[in-house]
């Protein structure tokens, strides 16, 4: 699962980027790797690993994981080949949510491009811009799509009718994730690619100290039905530096609650709708894994492993606190909480599944 950082330039990208990566030196097993220069892993803040694993004396703890990508080049006029133009488009692309960093931090010192301090005006841009691309990319694809539906093929023309609607969405300013792709065309939503498909975070980088979503941000954000957390980037990469019994004494001092590295991962984590089950046994490790909601027992097996979709029998199951209540698999089994499930079962978030093969 991929989360795209965009933002216009000077927004905070980089700064917010670099916290991710940082705060995974000290902060281990939370940690945050660097795979590429614009690519962090970021591990997923949950207790219930901790507990989890300590309860089973498991010999190591694994958190589930997002992948966020810092997307740079993204400038008025992106749409039409400006900045790095299509490289960036295609970047964004690829990803499965997009973070929007939002400068709301009036720092003299750090310029602007449009030279003055206007987040809404800054969304708008960016929005702008990715509208305009999908708006082309719908318009071509509306040609070929049209030729096909012609001869009548349903699909072809449940695709056609679809990009219809996408297109006067787009025209009247409105993203492509408000028009549900269709039923009877399942591969449309792919074959167009858009960019403002994926779900939103708004990241209001705000100044030093300030711990709201300003406003107006949060209202924009209401009407698009987003998400939008507020961050001071450049605090966030102090604090990242820090060893974390400083960098909670700082944060006690500023009056910032959570991380908001730890608020952002798990915000992310929300909005690619996940959740999360774990494997664990004692001989071996404790692992958090990500899952689509709703996906069923036979999809986590193909999470832990390719070939346990194919191999897979059975799945015991049992509720995290039911387990941690048991203080351990045996007890569990005689208390009779472990159920048995088919590949059909609906995995719930905090679900220890073990897979019979
Ligand atoms: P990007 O172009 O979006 O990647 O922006 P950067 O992360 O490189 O930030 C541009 C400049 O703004 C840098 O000099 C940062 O130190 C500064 N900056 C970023 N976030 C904040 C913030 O929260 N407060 C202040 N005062 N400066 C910030």
């Amino acid at each position: 699962m991929k989360v795209g950082i965009v933002g216009l330039p000077n927004a905070g990208k980089s700064t917010l980027f670099n916290a991710l990566t940082q705060g995974g030196a000290d902060t281990a097993p939370y940690g945050f790797t660097t795979i590429e220069p614009n690519v962090a892993i970021a591990a997923v803040p949950d207790e219930r690993l901790t507990t989890l694993a300590d309860t089973l004396d498991a010999s190591a703890r694994v958190p589930a994981t997002i992948e966020f990508n810092d997307i740079a080049g993204l400038v008025r006029g992106a749409s039409e080949g400006e900045g790095l133009g299509n490289q960036f488009l295609a970047a964004i692309r690829e990803t499965d949510a997009i973070c929007h960093v939002v400068r709301c931090h009036g720092e003299p010192n750090v310029p602007h491009p449009d030279g003055r301090i206007d987040p809404i005006a800054d969304i708008e841009t960016i929005e702008a811009e990715l509208l305009l691309a999908d708006l082309e990319q719908v318009g071509r694809r509306l040609e070929r799509v049209t030729k096909k539906a012609k001869s009548g093929d349903p699909e072809a023309i449940a695709d056609r009718d679809w990009l219809t609607a996408v297109e006067a969405a787009l025209g009247a300013g409105e993203p492509v994730r408000s028009i549900p792709p269709p039923a009877a065309a399942p591969g449309a939503a792919r074959s167009l690619g858009a960019l403002t498909s994926a779900p939103v975070l708004y990241v209001a980088n705000v100044e030093e100290g300030a711990v709201e979503v300003p406003a107006e941000v949060a209202a924009h954000a209401e009407r698009a039905g987003a998400v939008a957390i507020a961050v001071s980037a450049r605090i966030e990469e102090e604090l990242a530096e820090l060893d974390p019994p400083e960098a909670a004494e700082m944060r006690a001092e500023l009056g910032i609650e959570a991380s908001g590295l730890e608020r952002l991962v798990r915000a992310a984590y929300e909005l690619l709708d996940l959740i999360t089950f774990f494997t664990a046994d004692r001989e071996t490790e404790a692992w958090a894994r990500s899952l689509r909601r709703g996906s069923s027992a036979a999809d986590a097996a193909e999470a832990i492993h390719t070939d346990l979709r194919r191999d897979f029998v059975r799945a015991e199951v049992i509720g995290w606190r039911d387990l941690v209540d048991a203080a351990s698999w045996a007890a569990a089994r005689e208390r009779a909480l472990l159920r048995t499930e088919g590949r059909d079962y609906v995995v719930a978030d905090g679900d220890v599944v073990l897979v019979k093969t």
